[in-house]
């Protein structure tokens, strides 16, 4: 790990006024555990030069208190490109130049070309203004992004942009015509060529940027926020453009912020898709960024928003899924009283120690479990008849994260994973060289997946085919498969109520497939296949649920079917298997060799559970230890049964609703906790 600060807090406006600044620097001094790190926010929207530089004297004031305060100073862009419509109510008084253009020739009033020179003179100018009081960091916020500028959902199309664009596309296209081309017409080597320009203007400008902060802070360090690449797939399969421009410029490594959405928790589990998408992005990062720190959010910063627990919650999974320290947004509201802020801040810094302790285990290990499979080219794939034009930039996940509440360990990336989830959204954007792969190795996918593949002529490849269940009146029967163990004969009704994909019957191709339930009429007469296993020519497995998988939802008997499936394709290497019924997510870590270190475990539910037994693959140790949030230290595990050498069942006690602990799992010495990020 680093050295860098820990726990961050963006302010807003503060700095213009010495009044509130002191009021929220003496919040911050109460809390001091709460807070490493104080990031000043540059003005949002796009005022005239003056403005900003007015501004940028303020806040170099303010940064003076702040240091003096003992806090490291960093400073934020808020906007390149513009956020949208959203912020409309702020100064655009600023911009003179060509503003960015959507495929309708549609203009954003709140968002700029990025290759417009008026508009780089701008941000160098005020870039310098701002970043001269020398922060420590400096990064770029979310909207350096070629899409979700509303009104304009994808840029930009502006005559400059189709200019230069001509030169690698080899001739100018007219707008409509490039429009067309690259959705309804499918031409994807054009389509990858515009994506490849956009990422090349998203480049271009964090070099600007980097090189006007560089000019008059030549140590501060540069980082760059960023949205998760499955839904911004518009931007390409990943942000290696900008990062690698700042840190060619820079000559130093970079920061991450990955981060997006689930600004209250009054839905809570939207806490869990937003770590697991955190994931994703960390997963991506290339390899000049040696920092990543989540994006915890809580607009509009007010009491009745998201619970200080929410926000500790959501910080803990962020933790999980790869980050390595935290930025928080409540003290950017000042419309809210001190004593809320207050309250958030306690309840951060009494989490602190848990935080440090549990990344200081999970050294050098990432998250592990079944891999959501999402392609690279994911983006090229081909546009469906009756899709929305850009439809392809988008992967809809839907449920398929909220499975890890079944207790099925999830990430991304093949690097920790035992085996492969495959999604119909990630099916539509597998080449049949993925998918080839994809045949060497374990999957756990669902009949709709395997229509999608069969449409595109690849069936023949496949070890299991689907066809659409004729008989609505759906019940579902067990069979006495190994893999069903004690639920042999169990029935599951109504399994069409949530389904949100067509039920399947499926048909092995090989004679080595095995149905592990049967449809069943309502006279019980058997029918098709619903779920099935079987090994692929390839030497894969691959287990196929026909009929609504992707929900939440599930018996007893389901959930240790889907378990028990997702181990055998993983050949028994699921790092953690959550033997307890319940709703409980469980995120293992693993080191490079595959050797279990932690398992964070969340209730994510409104019961109180009972003690949780765990079957563990590959402990990396014979210390096994419980570590809870607010809480001195970990306390030994005492009801650990070692199997062999690879397998551990251990019980850890019963967690309260909507909370977290940690399972240790570590070698003969302690490793050594210093106390810092
Ligand atoms: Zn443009």
């Amino acid at each position: 790990m680093k050295d860098y600060p820990f726990l961050t807090m963006r302010l807003w406006q503060q700095h213009k006024d010495p009044a509130l600044l002191d009021e929220y620097l003496r919040l911050l001094k109460r809390r001091r555990g709460a807070c490493d790190e104080v990031w000043f926010a540059t003005d949002y929207g796009f005022p005239p030069v003056d403005a900003h530089r007015q501004f940028a004297a303020q806040m170099a004031t303010a940064a003076e208190k702040v240091r003096a305060a003992g806090f490291v100073a960093s400073m934020q862009i808020s906007n390149t490109l513009g956020h949208g419509s959203y912020l409309k109510y702020l100064d655009f008084r600023g911009i003179t130049w060509q503003r960015m253009a959507g495929p309708d020739g549609r203009v954003s009033p709140y968002s700029n070309c990025p290759r417009d020179p008026a508009f780089h003179d701008y941000l160098r100018e005020i870039l310098r203004a701002y970043a001269a009081w020398k922060p420590a960091s400096v990064w770029i916020d979310d909207d350096l992004r070629m899409m979700n500028h509303h009104p304009v959902d994808h840029g930009c199309f502006c005559p400059r942009c189709l200019a230069e664009f001509a030169t690698g596309a080899g001739r100018v296209w007219p707008r409509e015509e490039l429009v067309e081309a690259i959705n309804a017409g499918n031409n994807i080597t054009l389509r990858r060529a515009w994506l490849a320009f956009g990422r090349q203007s998203l480049g271009r400008l964090a070099g600007i940027i980097a090189r006007a902060v560089k000019t008059v802070a030549p140590a501060a360090r540069l980082g760059f926020q960023h949205c998760d690449n499955s839904w911004a797939g518009y931007n390409g399969p990943d942000w290696k453009p900008v990062f690698d421009e700042l840190a060619r410029v820079s000559g130093q490594p970079v920061g991450s912020r990955p981060g997006g959405g689930f600004y209250t928790d009054h839905a809570p589990r939207g806490m869990i898709d937003k770590a697991f998408f955190i994931g994703q992005q960390n997963s991506r990062l290339p390899a000049c960024v040696d920092d990543s720190r989540a994006e915890v959010e809580n607009l509009p910063g007010a009491v009745t928003g998201k619970s200080a627990q929410g926000t500790v919650l959501e910080s803990t999974l962020a933790l999980a899924y790869g980050c390595n320290g935290l930025t928080f947004t409540p003290l950017m509201f000042t419309h809210e009283e001190a004593a809320w802020h207050d309250r958030v801040l306690a309840k951060i810094a009494a989490w602190r120690p848990f935080w440090l302790r549990y990344l200081e285990a999970s050294r050098d290990t990432g998250p592990a479990g079944l891999e959501l499979a999402l392609s690279r080219q994911q983006a090229e794939r081909p546009l469906k008849p009756g899709e929305h034009p850009f439809a392809w930039g988008s992967a809809q996940f839907q449920s398929a994260p909220q499975l890890t509440t079944l207790g099925l360990p999830l990430c991304w990336g093949s690097e920790h994973a035992a085996a492969v989830l495959l999604h119909p959204t990630a099916a539509d954007g597998l080449s049949e060289k993925e998918l080839r792969s994809l045949l060497r190795r374990g999957v756990v996918t669902d009949g709709e997946t395997l229509r999608r593949l069969q449409d595109r002529g690849l069936g023949r490849l496949l070890p299991v085919e689907a066809q659409p269940a004729t008989d609505l009146d759906l019940l579902e029967r067990f069979t006495d498969d190994p893999l069903n163990g004690p639920y042999a004969g169990r029935s599951v009704t109504l399994t069409g109520l949530f389904g949100g994909f067509r039920p399947c019957i499926l048909t092995a191709r090989t004679a080595a497939g095995r149905a592990l339930s049967r449809y069943e009429s309502a006279e019980g007469t058997a029918g098709g296949m619903c779920v099935g296993v079987a090994e692929t020519a390839a030497g894969g497995r691959w287990a196929v649920f026909g009929n609504t998988f992707w929900d939440p939802v599930v018996t007893t008997a389901r959930r240790a079917q889907i378990l028990a499936a997702a181990d055998w394709v993983s050949r028994g290497r699921l790092p953690v298997l959550v033997e307890t019924p319940g709703q409980v997510v469980a995120v293992p870590r693993t080191d490079r060799q595959g050797r279990l270190r932690s398992v964070l475990l969340l209730n994510c539910s409104l019961d109180r559970t009972p003690a949780i037994e765990l079957r563990l693959r590959r402990p990396a140790g014979p210390r096994y230890s419980w570590l809870l949030p607010e809480r001195q230290r970990p306390v030994p595990v005492k009801s650990v049964h070692v199997v062999r050498k690879t397998e551990a069942h251990v019980v850890v006690p019963p967690l309260k609703p909507w909370s977290v602990g940690v399972l240790l799992i570590e070698g003969s010495t302690s490793p050594k906790h210093d106390g810092r990020g």
